[in-house]
């Protein structure tokens, strides 16, 4: 294969694939979107695909699979047990993560749900840069106790520092010197760090962190599901692994830890699929017969055979350089765009998405009236671009008595790109939006929740926009 970097001598950086199959967009006015939302009770998560021009509500499962990966869909042996696409997926995995068990799950929370079963008992402890959302509510789930030490740098949204995914060393060793230590069953890292706007972690964080862990006699942990992405800006950014080939970054994070979970829709190049992996054969032991019990056989773990063969594929995909630097370019330009239109971003950029800080962007909407969603609801109007809203909507609480909501630490709005979907264009037509945007900032209005359910409200919550 040739693999050169093109940025080295062209200003342009390309979208390193052609297109093989397209799928149309629907394009609408600003009168029908009003009345998709208005249907919908002013909620995103109500609109149906076909409403939705652009659709950055996630990364998730949301790609786009190449060639190869559909001609490996027809190569997909259903054999029950001990089919060849199994065989295909674990020699993969097992090469990329050097881990002894590979347990296949249909996605990343079933893996975090049998990690958190087997190992995690109540009152445990399990210290993370920052716990996803799903991962954090099957530990909680688990009776236990997840927390976040992230590091100073990353505490701070607006001020760009090259690692702003690392955990804090010393409150990490403090914990794990402490009295609690007994409670603490292993440290858990995720790259990139997803709740913190998808910065990476540096190399030097991640050995030093297994320093600790040897140390103090604790496994070690990864959330890996956006491994390709962090290995990229460790070599955008560390100076040790400048000339280091991205795969081999990743191979040598995967390495200093003892087992990881992943959601494959990420750095998967999958539409379906995640993974378990471990090194300790009584884990790996009681995993499997948990997933027996809930996924399916071990060697296939809630995934059909093609899928298997199709993730494979995309596991070796992921790693080209110059995809991932297409990736981070198209997230970073429409980083600076917003920066040039005075949208207060998240900076740097991170891995997947675009976060705008809606709390300094509209500072008259108080939290308890979601500046977030009022963002989001009208980027949708100008433009028919989905974003979704990670503030007081979806991490606030709501008190009795008509009192204002426990609003968030922060008022995010986070445009996710899925992987390989679109084009410079289609990022070009975001920026437009949100050149829009922010010539109307100053008549965005605040929003009143008329119904909500008790969990996760944000998806299915009635609002209506304040007067
Ligand atoms: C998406 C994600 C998960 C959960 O994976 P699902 O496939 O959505 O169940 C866990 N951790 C991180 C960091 C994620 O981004």
């Amino acid at each position: 294969m040739i693999s050169y970097n093109l940025s080295m001598e062209f200003k342009t950086i390309i979208e390193p694939f052609k297109i093989k199959s397209v799928e149309s967009l629907p394009i609408t006015t600003e009168q029908e979107r009003r009345g998709f939302l208005e249907r919908e009770h002013w909620n995103v998560f109500g609109l149906k695909s076909q409403e939705v021009t652009i659709d950055l509500l996630t990364d998730s499962g949301t790609g786009s699979m190449s060639s190869e990966q559909w001609a490996a869909i027809m190569r997909g042996d259903e054999s029950y047990a001990g089919s060849h696409s199994w065989q295909r997926f674990n020699e993969v995995l097992s090469d990329l993560t050097g881990y002894k068990h590979i347990i296949p799950t249909h996605q990343g929370r079933a893996s975090e749900k049998i990690l958190a079963t087997i190992s995690v008992k109540e009152g445990d402890i399990i210290p993370s840069n920052s716990h996803f959302d799903t991962t954090r509510a099957n530990f909680e789930f688990a009776q236990s106790n997840p927390i976040d030490l992230l590091c100073e740098e990353g505490l701070d949204l607006l001020s760009p520092a090259p690692f702003k995914g690392n955990v804090d060393l010393e409150k990490l060793e403090e914990l794990l010197k402490g009295p609690e230590s007994n409670k603490i069953p292993f440290v858990l890292m995720t790259i990139t760090n997803n709740t913190g706007g998808g910065q990476p972690v540096s190399m030097d964080n991640l050995k030093k962190v297994k320093e600790l862990c040897t140390k103090y006699n604790k496994m070690f942990l990864l959330d890996a599901c956006r491994f390709a992405e962090n290995a990229w800006f460790v070599s955008q950014r560390e100076e040790e692994y400048k000339d280091v080939e991205i795969r081999e970054i990743a191979k040598e994070a995967f390495r200093l830890a003892d087992g990881c979970t992943i959601s494959l829709k990420k750095d998967g190049f999958g539409n379906i699929g995640g993974v378990l992996a471990l090194n300790d054969d009584a884990m790996a032991e009681a995993a499997r017969n948990l997933l027996i019990l809930t996924e399916g056989f071990p060697t296939y773990g809630g995934l059909a055979g093609r899928d298997l063969d199709a993730l494979a594929q995309g596991l070796k995909e992921i790693t080209d350089k110059n995809y991932l630097e297409y990736r981070a370019r198209s997230i970073s330009y429409l980083a600076e765009k917003a920066l040039s239109y005075d949208i207060p971003v998240v900076q740097p950029a991170g891995g997947h998405a675009l976060y705008i800080d809606a709390k300094t962007f509209l500072p008259n909407i108080p939290p308890h009236e979601y500046p977030g969603h009022s963002v989001a609801c009208e980027i949708y109007l100008i433009g028919g671009v989905r974003a979704v809203e990670l503030g007081t909507l979806a991490f606030g609480v709501a008190n009795e008595n008509g009192e204002p909501d426990t609003p968030a630490t922060h008022e995010l709005v986070r445009l996710a790109a899925p992987r390989r979907t679109y084009t410079q264009s289609h990022f070009d037509y975001v920026a437009e939006v949100l050149e829009k945007l922010a010539e109307k900032k100053d008549k965005l209005k605040g929003y009143k929740i008329l119904e909500q359910p008790k969990l996760l409200r944000h998806f299915t919550a009635k609002l209506k926009p304040l007067k």
